[in-house]
C-alpha cells in the first residue's frame, strides 16, 4: 500500500507522459513555450510501463490517468495504454488532452484499452480560445470531444479554467454547451502552478463566483457529499437532473483530506503532492538496475512523506519549482 503518515492511501496514479504542449494556456505556460526535458531523461515506454505495473501489483494502484503536457503527443501512448490495459488487477485507464488529435485517436486509444477521457475546454469563442491558449485550435477540440463520444469514452469530461477578464463571462455558456452535447463539465480553480509565477489570488475566479454565475441560469442541488469519496470535484444536480456540473476549488475549498492521488513525472519522479517541493527519484535507480522491490521501496517512502495540506493558503507559501505542464496535472 501508498499509505501516508495521516491515514490517507493514495490508489490514483496520474502519469506524466511529456512535459511538451500544443497549446499555451497562460494559467500554464508562457507564449514561448518552455525549456523540453531532453529526450534521455525521459522515461522510455517500457520504463513507464514498468513503473505502473509496480504501482499495481505491489503498491495498490487501481486508477492510471495518463497526462502532461499533453499526453496525445507521445507516439507510444496507444501502445503504453495497451499494456496497462494488459496489467492484473486491471486498473482503470484515463487520459487528460486538450483533445487536439483525438478526433484521428479517440478510437484507436478506446481498443487499446482506454477507459474514460477529459478534455479541456476553457471557452467556446475562437477569439477567446486564440488569446488564451495562443493558438487557433479550437474547432480541433471541438472534433476531439465529439470523436470521444463517437468511440465510447464516455462520460466524456470537460475540464474549464475561468480566467477573470478573459473567459469568466462563459461559465453559463461551457455548461449549456456540454449539457447539449452530453459531456459532464468540472471547473477548476485557477492554482499556483504557472510558469510564469504570475498567479494572484485577486484574479483567481473561485468556486463561489462559478456557482453563482451558474446559479443565474439553472438551478443547482448539491449532490450528497458522503457520495464524494476522494473525488476532486464538488458535483451539482443541474436543473432536477440527471445531468451534473462540477466544481474543484483547489484553492478556497481544499480536499487535501481525502486525497489519493500520487504522480509520476516524465523523467521518473515520484511527486506525493502537485504541490511538494520534494520528489523522488526512481528513473536513476531503476537504470542503475535496481529490483522491483526497491523501486515499490522508494515509492512507498515517497508517499509516507506526504503532507497534510497543499499550503497554498498558508502565508509562508511557495510554489514549487516546476510548473503544472511539467507535473502532470
Ligand atoms: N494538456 C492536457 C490538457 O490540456 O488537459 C493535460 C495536461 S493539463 C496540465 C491538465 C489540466 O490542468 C487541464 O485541464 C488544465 O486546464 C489544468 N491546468 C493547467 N494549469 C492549471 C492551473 N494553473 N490551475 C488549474 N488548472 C490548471
Amino acid at each position: 500500500m501508498l499509505a501516508d503518515s495521516y491515514g490517507r492511501v493514495a490508489t490514483d496514479l496520474r502519469v506524466s507522459l511529456t512535459d511538451r504542449c500544443n497549446l499555451r494556456c497562460s494559467y500554464c505556460m508562457p507564449p514561448e513555450g518552455l525549456d523540453w526535458l531532453p529526450n534521455p531523461a525521459l522515461l522510455s515506454d517500457d520504463e513507464v510501463v514498468r513503473l505502473v505495473r509496480i504501482g499495481v501489483e505491489r503498491l495498490g494502484i487501481t486508477e492510471v490517468r495518463y497526462t502532461g503536457g499533453e499526453p496525445l503527443l507521445r507516439r507510444g501512448l496507444a501502445g503504453i495504454v495497451a499494456s496497462t490495459a494488459a496489467l492484473r488487477p486491471r486498473p482503470e485507464i484515463s487520459l487528460t488532452t486538450n483533445g487536439i488529435g483525438l478526433a484521428r485517436l479517440a478510437g484507436p486509444l478506446r481498443d487499446a484499452g482506454l477507459d474514460r477521457i477529459n478534455v479541456s475546454l476553457d471557452t467556446l469563442q475562437p477569439g477567446t480560445f486564440r488569446a488564451l491558449a495562443k493558438r487557433d485550435r479550437l474547432p480541433d477540440v471541438l472534433a476531439g470531444l465529439a470523436a470521444a463520444a463517437e468511440a465510447g469514452l464516455v462520460p466524456v469530461k470537460v475540464n474549464a479554467v475561468l480566467m477573470r477578464g478573459v473567459n469568466d463571462g462563459e461559465a453559463a455558456a461551457l455548461l449549456r454547451y456540454c449539457l447539449g452535447h452530453g459531456y459532464q463539465l468540472r471547473f477548476i480553480e485557477q492554482m499556483p502552478l504557472d510558469a510564469q509565477h504570475g498567479w494572484r489570488r485577486e484574479d483567481m475566479v473561485t468556486a463561489d463566483e462559478i456557482l453563482a454565475a451558474l446559479g443565474e441560469e439553472f438551478s443547482l442541488a448539491p449532490d450528497d457529499p458522503d457520495a464524494r469519496g476522494s473525488a476532486p470535484a464538488e458535483t451539482f444536480v443541474v436543473n432536477g437532473g440527471p445531468a451534473r456540473v462540477g466544481v474543484i476549488g483547489s484553492v478556497t475549498r481544499p480536499f487535501c483530506g481525502t486525497c489519493d492521488r500520487v504522480r509520476l513525472t516524465a523523467d521518473g519522479q515520484i511527486r506525493n503532492c502537485l504541490f511538494a517541493r520534494e520528489e523522488s527519484n526512481l528513473r536513476d535507480p531503476m537504470r542503475a538496475g535496481a529490483g522491483d522491490g526497491e523501486l515499490a521501496q522508494r515509492w512507498q517512502q515517497a508517499v509516507a512523506a506526504k503532507l497534510p495540506g497543499h499550503g497554498i493558503n498558508d502565508r509562508g507559501f511557495l510554489q514549487p519549482a516546476r510548473p503544472m505542464s511539467a507535473i502532470g496535472g
